[in-house]
């Protein structure tokens, strides 16, 4: 009966072979400027796709609930030395699921259902896990929102202070998907102290940044810090806990597992181990850096083509083009920009309702930097963007040549191997391919 166990998944199962086969190949014909996406090296795959799949345990290093393994606590452990040396922070939790999930246990250690936190807005550029509606985040918790200046684009603490004095929040949040610019971390520190808050930065789009010294570090002035391992950190999937304070630390440790979660997916915690050493090295400095220099020359490129950046510039991996003086909304510009295998994403701008109809297109450069391109490559983009939306502006067809310039600069900048051998025909394999009745 260990029939299964030794094939190749091209054998076993030439079905899901294909797919992932076409998906590596779509990666690599397509410039992903989704700010979320990056390519993690084959190193991270290994690890991310080891043995340690097979590993039960339960609970934390030392003090597990099931299935004690000290290679596998020497694992986590060396994992949550790593995260600390990187961020500077002295108590770190490597097994959340997810960025979300992070948040939830630091909300589940934090509140209790029913208090208030005050966040910044979904449509300011905030994230949903901050007390949307429909989120458990937003439905267990009462959530107040700050938003951005409308005409800067830019938090305004002294509205977040007054929010707070009204509020009397019990957390405040900080930290966000789509907002450009660089947080005064310490401001709201002093907020959240003035009305007696507690204090939650979500650095999920700039952790990178901010491991290098790019961008602010909020570990001195936050209780609590979670971020996304994957986006600019350019981790495996997954999310990160961080704290100085001994007995916050043991309540969020307890709020993940058992709060929220079982065993972690060790196979993820080695990958993010092994994402967190590369982070430590020179480098990812001068990855960090370039990230910076591209995303600034992605926003001086549309500037130059008369498309205005949000904010007026960027501290962080991508732009905020503002669609609204082109007269164009950001949906169609990026179904148009997915059709030439440019990956973007609609965000709101000030004076947008909601998503559907917002104006904003992030325009994020952490994976094409990890591709190795640079400012030059960052301007053909700025190009690319620009024109086709001049085109959609105008009512005609995507420009001519930007599909070609597209394929040009993908083979130039190539991905690593999918790393998974596809089936002979991939239209055999794929053929068997259904859904549900
Ligand atoms: C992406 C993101 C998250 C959520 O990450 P998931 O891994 O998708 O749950 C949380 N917070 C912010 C600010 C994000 O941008």
């Amino acid at each position: 009966m260990t029939h299964f166990l030794h094939q190749p998944l091209q054998t076993l199962d030439p079905e899901v072979a294909a797919l992932i086969a076409q998906e590596g190949q779509r990666q690599s014909d397509r410039l992903e400027l989704v700010a979320s996406e990056n390519h993690i090296s084959l190193a991270q795959r290994e690890a991310g796709g080891s043995v340690l799949a097979d590993t039960t345990v339960e609970g934390y290093p030392g003090a597990r609930f099931l299935s004690a393994s000290a290679d596998v606590d020497a694992l986590e452990q060396l994992a949550i030395a790593r995260a600390c040396r990187l961020f500077g922070a002295r108590f770190a939790n490597v097994q959340p699921h997810s960025g979300t999930q992070a948040n939830q246990a630091a909300l589940l250690a934090l509140l209790r259902p029913g208090d208030t936190l005050l966040s910044m807005d979904l449509r300011a550029g905030g994230h949903f896990s901050h007390g949307a509606g429909g989120t458990l985040s937003g439905d267990w918790f009462t959530a107040r929102h700050y938003g951005v200046d409308p005409h800067t684009g830019l938090i305004d603490p002294d509205k977040v202070l007054s929010l707070a004095r009204q509020h009397r929040p019990r957390l405040i949040i900080a930290g966000a998907s789509a907002y450009p610019r660089s947080i005064d971390f310490a401001r709201f520190a002093a907020i959240a102290h003035e009305v007696g808050a507690l204090l939650l930065v979500d650095m999920a789009h700039v952790a990178g940044l901010v491991a290098t010294g790019h961008f602010p570090n909020p570990l001195p002035h936050a209780d609590v810090v979670t971020t996304t391992t994957y986006k600019n950190l350019r981790g495996p999937r997954g999310g990160l806990i961080l704290c100085n304070e001994p007995a916050l630390a043991a309540r969020l440790d307890a709020a993940l597992c058992p709060g929220l979660q079982g065993t972690p997916l060790m196979q993820m915690v080695a990958a993010k181990a092994v994402a967190f050493g590369e982070a430590l090295q020179p480098e990812f400095q001068a990855y960090s850096a370039q990230v910076l220099r591209n995303a600034r020359a992605l926003g001086a490129g549309l500037a130059a083509r008369g498309i205005d950046q949000l904010t007026g510039g960027t501290d962080v991996p991508f732009v905020v083009a503002h669609l609204r003086p082109l007269g164009v909304q950001a949906a169609p510009l990026v179904r148009a920009l997915d059709a030439l295998q440019v990956g973007c994403s609609a965000v709101p701008v000030p004076g947008d309702a909601n998503f559907e109809q917002a104006h904003g297109l992030r325009l994020g450069v952490s994976a094409l930097t990890t591709r190795g391109m640079a400012e030059a490559e960052c301007d053909v983009v700025a190009g690319i963007v620009a024109e086709a939306g001049r085109a959609l502006a105008a009512g005609l067809p995507p420009p001519a040549g930007a599909a070609d310039t597209v394929r040009a600069l993908c083979r130039r900048f190539p991905l690593a191997p999918v790393g998974v051998d596809a089936p002979a025909s991939l239209a055999t394999a794929l053929s068997t391919t259904r859904s549900c009745p």
